[in-house]
């Protein structure tokens, strides 16, 4: 792994600015690999064993997913919406679990550790950098009792909602006396009065089949060399 300076740097670039909760992050991360004893989860022989559990989407939440690698769509980022600073890293190999939680001490305690830093996200960043992590974080050893269906790799389980015909995939369906429904239709959704609409120009495509597909995987692979095409 990246010293902290360096992955701060990094993570605060992907993330748009550098804040304090890229360096809570930061550290967050680099503490909770180290804890499962994957100090390189980035690497191709520890990125499959790693999940995390992210409980807030706020800065810190970009910071852990851009330093251990995580990421939703390979099912290794969970996010959790319980509004806690905290995230439990697992090692899925040995099955050790930490939950991570960022202390509001730490908060009251920024002006302790850098006195002489004046506006509060500055000195809250600078504190942050020098507090050891006894101050900045409480630890709790867990135990996770991980679903198949919640694991990265295939998917095996779809079932199809009966009242709006939706396909629900990772058994993510309700059964509601004796029937099959997705979330929406079982409990009410996020969103409200979906109407199914047309537009005028509907029938556009991104790639018109000019070019032979051999041709065009030729060309994106000399613009992403780092490309796998699966
Ligand atoms: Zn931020
Ligand atoms: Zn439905």
């Amino acid at each position: 792994m990246e010293n902290f300076e360096e992955l701060l740097a990094s993570s605060s670039k992907a993330h748009g600015h550098l804040c304090p909760g890229q360096a809570v992050g930061v550290r967050m991360a680099m503490l909770g690999c180290r804890l499962i004893g994957l100090e390189n989860p980035t690497e191709h022989s520890q990125i499959k064993k790693l999940l995390v559990y992210v409980e807030m989407d706020r800065c810190a939440g970009d910071a852990i997913a851009h330093v251990t690698g995580v990421k939703l769509g390979r099912r290794s980022l969970k996010f959790v919406d319980y509004g806690i600073m905290a995230a439990t890293f697992l090692n899925l190999e040995t099955n050790k679990a930490f939950r991570i939680l960022s202390t509001e001490e730490a908060r009251d305690l920024a002006s302790h550790y850098a006195p002489e830093v004046r506006g509060k996200a500055r000195q809250q960043l600078e504190a942050y950098r020098r507090m050891p992590d006894s101050v900045l974080f409480r630890v709790q050893r867990v135990r996770l009792p991980i679903k198949d269906w919640d694991l990265p790799g295939p998917n095996h389980y779809r079932a199809t909602c009966s009242r709006c015909g939706q396909v629900v995939r990772d058994r993510r369906e309700v059964l509601v006396q004796g029937e099959v429904l997705c979330r929406p239709c079982a409990r009410g959704a996020y969103f409200e009065d979906a109407q199914e609409i047309t537009w005028s120009d509907m029938n556009w495509t991104p790639d018109p089949y000019r070019r032979p597909w051999k041709k065009h995987e030729d060309e994106l692979k000399r613009s992403f060399p780092e490309l796998r095409i699966m």
